[in-house]
């Protein structure tokens, strides 16, 4: 397409494949489990605004984000849907911000609640919150012991009208679903209690992807996804379940292709030398990209739908590949680092997997300098 034709490097979102992935969850999902996409961190480095967008157009009801600013940039480019905060306010400036762009903010405790109370007195107008509760995740949350309290608390504050009620699971894509289905008997402990005390009709929710995929009985009245909708399965053991395609190309030209002799070092500290002649290709991305330096001399791209290997330390803005076997190839052509090319694929887990990371972190970490590009 011509919108990338004057980049050195870019990323492609598949807007199709987002699509059907949130159609492909909505339809896992009883027709009554609302669907809520979390598009922090810029919608997992993968851009808030085109993704909110699609999933919203999709199945998806309502949008979660990790800050203020991050649900602004949402409310300004148009979006309406109902957007929960994940991360923990306290400031009253932050609370103005909130009702004013209409904002659910996540309450773990009475204190945060009362500066919502205060505002929304002054305001004399209801605002939506959220209550969060820690059934062992060890992060936000009242502990699940405190929770029926602190609902009962929240609930005789007059202006605020709580939303949901939700916890977050520490480890649902382990295999062992040990320390998963202890959270969830904590979580269905409080729920018990507090229908007891006719407070029962409060909406939950608890799953992420994980969960949404490998455990419906934790779905309740919504599940909050995020890595599912971008294709990637959070375990391995979880891809029998959804059928996802990966929404995210990363794609970079050959900038400059060369030969060089046997001996010759390539980069910083000469982590490679070159033991026969070879033809080498500078290809314009780098760590400040996004692509982990650690990943140096063990990545492996696509050029002409065949995989060759990056060879030396990878720089700034630029890496070098060996070309020795391709034929043809220009400057300017397409290196596939992330993504399809011919009948081969690479994919974000084996990134993770070369660094000992999880896919998430991968995803993030791709730099706002390369224009994401719907293709
Ligand atoms: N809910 C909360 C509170 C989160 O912090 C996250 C992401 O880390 C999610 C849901 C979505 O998790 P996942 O990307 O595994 O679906």
């Amino acid at each position: 397409t011509s919108s990338h034709e004057c980049e050195r490097a870019w990323i492609e979102i598949d807007v199709a494949a987002l699509a059907a992935n949130t159609q492909q969850l909505r339809q896992w999902l009883d027709p009554n489990t609302g669907l809520l996409a979390v598009v922090k961190a810029d919608a997992y480095g993968h851009g808030a605004v085109i993704v909110a967008q699609t999933v919203l157009a999709n199945g998806a009801t309502e949008l979660g984000v990790a800050t203020i600013p991050e649900g602004i940039a949402l409310r300004q480019a148009g979006i309406s849907a109902p957007i929960l905060v994940l991360g923990s306010v306290n400031l009253p400036v932050q609370v103005q911000m909130m009702a004013q762009w209409q904002l659910q903010p996540t309450l773990s405790t009475p204190k945060q609640a009362l500066i919502f109370s205060d505002y929304a007195d002054h305001l004399q107008e209801p605002l939506d919150v959220q209550l969060m509760i820690d059934t062992g995740m060890g992060r936000l949350g009242c502990s699940w012991q405190d929770a029926v309290g602190f609902v009962q608390f929240v609930q005789r504050l007059p202006h605020l009208r709580i939303q949901g009620l939700y916890s977050h699971f520490a480890s649902a894509d382990d295999p062992d679903p040990t320390l998963m289905l202890q959270q969830q008997a904590a979580f269905e402990q409080v729920l018990r209690e507090l229908k007891t005390l006719g407070l029962g009709n409060v909406r939950c929710h608890i799953a992420n992807s994980a969960a949404t995929l490998g455990n419906p009985a934790s779905h309740y009245d919504l599940v909050r996804v995020g890595l599912s909708l971008y294709g990637v399965y959070p375990a391995a053991h979880l891809r029998q379940t959804v059928s996802l395609r990966p929404v995210m190309q990363v794609r970079a030209r050959i900038t400059l292709i060369k030969e060089i002799p046997a001996g010759a070092g390539i980069s910083y500290g000469h982590q490679f030398i070159a033991p026969k002649p070879m033809k080498i290709a500078v290809v314009g991305i780098g760590y400040a990209d996004g692509v982990p330096r650690l990943l140096s001399n063990r990545l492996e791209v696509l050029v002409q739908g065949r995989r060759v290997r990056q060879v030396g330390a990878i720089t700034m803005d630029q890496l070098m590949i060996d070309v020795s076997d391709l034929e043809g190839l220009q400057e300017g052509d397409i290196v596939t680092l992330l993504g399809d090319d011919g009948n081969d694929c690479l994919t974000v887990d084996t990134w993770a997997q070369t660094l000992g990371t999880i896919p998430w972190e991968i995803l993030c970490g791709f730099k706002n300098r390369l224009p994401r590009i719907p293709v």
